[in-house]
């Protein structure tokens, strides 16, 4: 699963930069990214067994996908499938909504 992979690397990223308890993870998964959010939860669980992220809350930010057209310049919100724009051309730069990151780590403190 394509998911656990991109998981073990989050919380080992995680794990190594962060020091002590950690509280809470969140971490942003654009709509464009191909990774499925539900499927990040549930191997979060499994990937952080026995850690010290173990209990951890798991807190996943999902940025729509957003695009340009070439030909009109206008900034259109995309789902998941093709870009098109409302001008009808198919030929958009995507901008936003590939991301995928930590993006805060809540320690007890
Ligand atoms: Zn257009």
């Amino acid at each position: 699963m394509h998911e656990l992979s991109i998981t073990e690397s989050l919380v080992s990223a995680v794990l190594e930069q962060v020091d002590g308890e950690i509280k809470a993870v969140t971490v942003v998964i654009g709509r464009l990214s191909g990774v499925v959010p539900d499927s990040v939860r549930f191997c979060f669980d499994v990937c952080t067994r026995g850690t010290r992220l173990e209990g951890a809350v798991l807190e996943i930010l999902e940025p729509a996908g957003r695009a340009i057209c070439r030909s009109c310049d206008e900034v259109t919100d995309v789902a998941d499938g093709i870009p098109l724009c409302s001008c009808g051309s198919v030929d958009l730069d995507v901008v936003g909504g590939r991301e995928l990151s930590v993006k805060h780590v809540e320690v007890v403190v």
